[in-house]
């Protein structure tokens, strides 16, 4: 897996979803993601995930959505944050959905924590490493 290293913007996309969800979150939003978009947008979103349902939906379909109704459609990157487990806000890996979706827009950067042996730490891979095969491979 090839990772590559953050940039001043990746560190600043980071720190706005850390913000956001430092702000936003409720009984329902414990994760935020954000992302830059090929022409140099950010879009942010918080997932929704009320107890009361089985239903739910992941911090980075909100940014996707708030992405397509900016009338932007190409990820550059993208980045989501738990305030759950420890350390809290921490960075943490889409799922298999959002890789998904994800993946129908781009082939953007995922900015993940490695495991390292001096610790964990901040890095990037493109989307097309984390999920190799994905679903439109099918259709080629
Ligand atoms: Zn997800």
């Amino acid at each position: 897996m090839r990772f590559a290293k953050l940039s001043e913007r990746d560190r600043a996309l980071v720190a706005r979803a850390t913000a956001l969800l430092k702000t936003g979150e409720s009984e329902i939003s414990s994760v935020s993601a954000g992302l830059r978009t090929r022409n140099d947008r950010e879009y942010h979103g918080l997932c929704v995930d009320p107890a009361s349902t089985t239903e739910g939906m992941c911090a980075e379909f909100s940014a996707i959505g708030a992405m397509v109704t900016g009338g932007d459609r190409k990820i550059d990157t993208m980045v989501a944050i738990t305030r759950k487990g420890r350390p809290a806000y921490r960075v943490l890996p889409p799922c298999g959905r959002c890789r998904e979706l994800a993946r129908g827009l781009g082939n953007p950067y995922i900015i993940v924590q490695r495991p390292g042996a001096d610790g964990e730490s901040l890095t990037k891979v493109k989307l097309s490493e984390l999920m190799p095969i994905d679903w439109s491979s099918r259709s080629k």
